[in-house]
């Protein structure tokens, strides 16, 4: 079977973090049909959206080789968001943990359950600047632009809410 690669954004605002963003990695890489080959920075980043009063976000984002399909892949990140407890209450409020299917190689679909490319991906710093450590070049089927062109794109006024905190957090 042929191998597709793709990207996965994390978030968590609730919990110990980093320790979150470990254990979905190692849950990631153990999944079988899904090999994780590269890792982000890890970023600190201001709540965008949802209530307000919450706390600080952890973003990044991991690219993967998988022999699964999309929806295969959904089923897999939803399992480790239900391992850490994420629950959906309200929009955008705050979880321990939050997988979004970003790229799955250059594949377009939309169904009730699965949209990709990730349709907010485009006017968010927090999942274009941790994606472009790792994929700067990878274009976005949709547009045509690179992940690269899509974060210069992005207005300024953000730029300080969105933070590398450490470059090696494996
Ligand atoms: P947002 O999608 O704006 O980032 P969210 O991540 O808080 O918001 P969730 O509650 O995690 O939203 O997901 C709601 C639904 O979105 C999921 O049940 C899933 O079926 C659907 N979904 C559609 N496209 C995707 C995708 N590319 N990656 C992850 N989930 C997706
Ligand atoms: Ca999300
Ligand atoms: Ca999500």
């Amino acid at each position: 079977m042929s191998e597709t690669r793709a990207f996965v954004a994390f978030g968590a605002n609730l919990g110990n973090r980093l320790r979150t963003f470990r254990d979905a990695v190692r849950r990631l890489d153990r999944t079988d049909g899904v090999a994780v080959c590269a890792m982000s920075r890890l970023y600190e980043t201001a709540p965008v959206g949802g209530p307000g009063g919450q706390e600080p976000y952890y973003n990044a984002a991991v690219e993967l080789r998988t022999e699964l399909t999309p929806e295969a892949l959904l089923d897999a990140l939803q399992e480790i968001e239900a391992a850490h407890q994420r629950t959906r209450t309200v929009a955008w409020g705050p979880r321990t943990l939050d997988l979004d299917l970003l790229f799955y190689g250059g594949l377009i679909m939309e169904t009730p359950r699965l949209t990709i490319p990730h349709p907010m991906m485009r006017q968010r710093r927090f999942v274009l600047r941790p994606l472009a450590d790792i994929a700067p070049g990878a274009v976005d089927p949709v547009t045509g632009q690179t992940v690269a062109n899509l974060l210069a794109a992005l207005p300024l006024h953000d730029i300080e809410d969105v933070v590398a905190i450490s470059k090696d957090w494996r």
